[in-house]
């Protein structure tokens, strides 16, 4: 492993000078804020400045590095061109602050991405403004809890979540205020439809579901379960973080859901995972628009304009208007493929799923095997059971393979489980390779059990404490 750059350090060694300052020096800073001691910071030359952080490029692994099977992460090619559209100077350039009259460009281009996800989910009105998907799921939420509010139908504390439901869902009903519970899964890995119906009372806000859901499994009773949580006066949240799964075929407005978000930088051409902006809109039917956060985006004689004449709103849930560079490449995705293009995405994503499920059949167990839509959770139960190998040692026996893992011991559902997410921008032969590096690793599972055991033993850095990682991460360099 080469050096650090603190290691790397010269006393001297400087990569830019500042020009002596010209301006008088600002008024004196009390002593208590002063450093007592120089800060220790790496003294090095421009060339090993360079060097450093295209090493550090070098050792994170990106979809732009190789195949990315991050299941619900949706770690799918970012076509470059939705780059090159939200870096244009018209667009890259501009202030919030600016007067409408001299955005109206920015705000046809928010006007119209509304128009397309309208259309997309089957929804009524927009707010671009939620930075993330959970974030979308708070906004959608809050707007959920002020309906009942101003119905003066008070008493509605719980939201009920599914077994299966990713983290967010629950965790964003237990911010909110509600009390979350949880509606069973059935063998099937589907909702359990009577157990929700022993749920349902006039306590209950509402259903926040996935569809398809984290087994990649297709809701079927999406209808009678809205008719059960409609009939008990509850609203159906959706969460679309996964929208390749269904745009272009189904549409969550279609299935009986009131609130649904979508995930831009999942589906809509936003490269993610580094904590880069994103972008979680919500859309409702109309009978929920008066609550939207303000400002919408509106249209008056041929002028588009900022509405905060809202008398319901939440209010606003992010400084100005969203991340509007995301929304930029979420409009250039959408324009650049057209209606077709967006269904023959969604369907690849579909038949990559089920490509991989099926070649992996026999090799691992799939304790959901039927017909998936975006992805599916394959186990390692059976390396488990014979030669005690688990879901993490396949994972990190992938890293040695070339291939960042699959999201593992998720959903909570599916013991050992791995669940795999192609999207659709795979070929077939990058496909087959997976394939191939995961059935080596079950054949290294039976000859050579320890080895799988001990990897990644080509990484740079090994196994690692990862609830250690986590919960007392050491950031800082110590000499
Ligand atoms: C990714 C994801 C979310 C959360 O989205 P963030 O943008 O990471 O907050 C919610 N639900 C599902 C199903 C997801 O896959």
């Amino acid at each position: 492993m080469s050096k650090l750059i603190f290691e790397k350090s010269v006393p001297g060694a400087r990569a830019f000078a500042l020009p002596s300052c010209n301006v008088p020096e600002p008024g004196e800073l009390p002593d208590s804020f002063l450093r007592q001691e120089d800060a220790l910071l790496p003294e090095v030359s421009e060339v090993e400045v360079v060097r450093h952080y295209t090493e550090l490029s070098q050792r994170s692994y990106g979809v732009d590095n190789g195949f990315y099977p991050l299941g619900s992460c949706t770690m799918k090619y970012n076509p470059k061109i939705d780059e090159w559209a939200a870096r244009l100077p018209g667009f890259a350039n501009i202030h919030p602050y600016q007067v409408e009259e001299t955005v109206q460009g920015a705000l046809e281009l928010m006007f119209d991405l509304e128009e397309m996800l309208r259309e997309i989910t089957g929804m009524d009105r927009f707010t671009l403004q939620p930075a993330a998907g959970a974030h979308g799921e708070m906004t959608g939420v809050m707007i959920i809890k002020a309906y009942h509010n101003h119905r003066q139908d008070l008493h509605r504390t719980k939201m009920i979540v599914p077994d299966s439901a990713h983290g967010t869902n629950p965790a964003t009903a237990h911010m909110a205020g509600f009390e979350v519970i949880e509606v069973k899964s059935n063998e099937r890995g589907l909702v359990d439809i009577d157990d929700l119906r022993s749920l349902m009372s006039d306590q209950v806000a509402g259903l926040m579901l996935t569809n398809p859901n984290t087994l990649g499994l297709f809701e079927e009773e999406i209808q009678g379960i809205a008719e059960v949580v409609h009939a008990a006066g509850g609203l159906l949240y959706y969460d679309g973080a996964n929208a390749n799964a269904i745009m272009g075929v189904a549409r969550p407005g279609d299935m009986g859901f009131d609130v649904c978000h979508l995930n831009l930088h999942k589906t809509f051409g936003t490269p993610h995972g580094g904590g880069g902006p994103g972008s979680g809109p919500i859309g409702v039917k109309a009978f929920l628009a008066d609550f939207l956060p303000v400002p919408v985006v509106v249209k008056r004689d041929g002028r588009f304009a900022l509405d905060y004449d809202l008398p319901l709103s939440i209010g606003k849930v992010q400084s100005f208007y969203g991340n509007f560079g995301v929304m930029v490449k979420a409009y250039a995705y959408i324009k650049a493929l057209g209606a077709s293009g967006i269904l023959e995405a969604c369907e690849n994503a579909v038949l990559n799923a089920n490509y991989i499920r099926t070649r992996l059949r026999g090799h691992y167990d799939i304790p959901y095997d039927r017909l998936c839509k975006h992805e599916f959770v394959a186990s390692a139960t059976k390396q488990k059971k014979e030669h005690g190998v688990s879901a993490l040692d396949v994972a990190k026996s992938l890293i040695d393979y070339g291939y960042h893992p699959p999201t593992i011991y998720f959903p909570l559902i599916a013991e050992e489980a791995m669940m795999i997410e192609p999207t659709e921008t795979e070929t077939r032969e990058r496909l087959d390779d997976f394939v191939e590096a995961m059935l080596a690793i079950a054949r290294d599972a039976v000859e050579h059990p320890e080895q799988v055991k001990d990897a990644p033993r080509k990484a740079v850095i090994r196994r690692v404490d990862e609830t250690g990682a986590a919960r007392n991460p050491v950031l800082k360099w110590t000499p």
